[in-house]
């Protein structure tokens, strides 16, 4: 069988980008996926992309919104009869400096991320200890979330909240036997709606260099000198779901090509 046969996922964020590519690779690896984004008909198509309803299924869930979290947490259990892994990896990036940032700026930023995350870890959460069949819970957090970098202040500091919440769950789900473990990216340009959404022009304006060797840039300041795609994250969320990684939770793996450890 497929290593992650017979185990049901949702993946937040999960019609674009990185998240498109966890639920790709999870479901390609055997698991059902629930696709839960903004957009209905966004997660749809993302789902029908990797095949049947008996395998994925597009839900709107907005993250911020408690009831939309709860009826995504739902839809997994009547689709697919039960719910071991979730990935926190909805998120935007407003990309301002502190003297830019709005109080509406700065509330968006944490209601996405930290609130977001909260909310489907907690309903996910009720879940997987009335199961009593442990589970993962991921957090697609950032190398922000530990590095300062200028014009970010409210990305960064809820990421690092992510972070934290990673540390406490793990802390406080433990007994169970439901992992929480994180993953910090960075330089995930291609194929990233942030990226493409505004922060990659910006991020080029600031590096000197246009915006379609971007990419490249990154590249260079990592150590390996590898452009960092989302397929790469994936492959973390998939290896830390596996069962080789079942003694290990609390953990964040940089998925940056080595930049954070240059
Ligand atoms: P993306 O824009 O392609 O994907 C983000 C997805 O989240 C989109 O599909 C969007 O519709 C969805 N989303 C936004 N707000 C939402 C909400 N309130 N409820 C539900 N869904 C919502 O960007 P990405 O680069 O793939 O980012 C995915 C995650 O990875 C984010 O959390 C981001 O912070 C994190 N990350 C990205 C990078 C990078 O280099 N691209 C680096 C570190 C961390």
């Amino acid at each position: 069988p497929k290593a992650l046969q017979g185990r049901v996922a949702l993946v937040t964020g999960a019609a674009s980008g990185i998240g498109k590519a966890i639920a790709t690779r999870l479901a390609a690896e055997g698991a059902c996926v629930v696709i839960a984004d903004l957009d209905l008909d966004k997660a749809q198509a993302t789902a029908s992309e990797l095949g049947s309803t008996d395998v994925a299924i597009g839900v709107e869930a907005n993250v911020t919104d408690e009831s939309a979290v709860q009826q995504a947490v739902d839809a997994a259990l009547l689709a697919f009869g039960g719910l071991d892994l979730v990935v926190n990896n909805a998120g935007l990036s407003l990309s301002k400096s502190l003297l830019e940032t709005t109080v509406a700026d700065w509330d968006l930023q944490h209601n996405v991320m930290a609130k977001g995350s909260f909310l489907v870890s907690r309903a996910a959460a009720k879940v997987l200890i009335d199961q009593k069949l442990g589970g993962d819970i991921v957090y697609i957090s950032s190398k922000n979330s530990v590095f300062a970098g200028p014009n970010n202040i409210a990305y960064s500091a809820t990421k690092a909240d992510q972070a934290h919440q990673v540390r406490l769950l793990a802390a406080e789900l433990g007994e169970y036997g439901v992992r929480v473990n994180g993953i910090n990216p960075d330089g995930v340009v291609r194929g990233s709606g942030i990226f493409a959404g505004g922060w990659g022009a910006k991020r080029a304006a600031v590096y000197g260099v246009p915006e379609e060797e971007l990419g490249k840039y990154y590249a260079q300041r990592t150590l390996l000198k590898r452009e960092v795609l989302p397929e790469h994250v994936a492959n973390a969320v998939f290896v830390l779901c596996s069962s080789d990684l079942d003694h290990t939770t609390g953990l964040h793996i940089p998925v940056d090509a080595g930049v954070a450890a240059a």
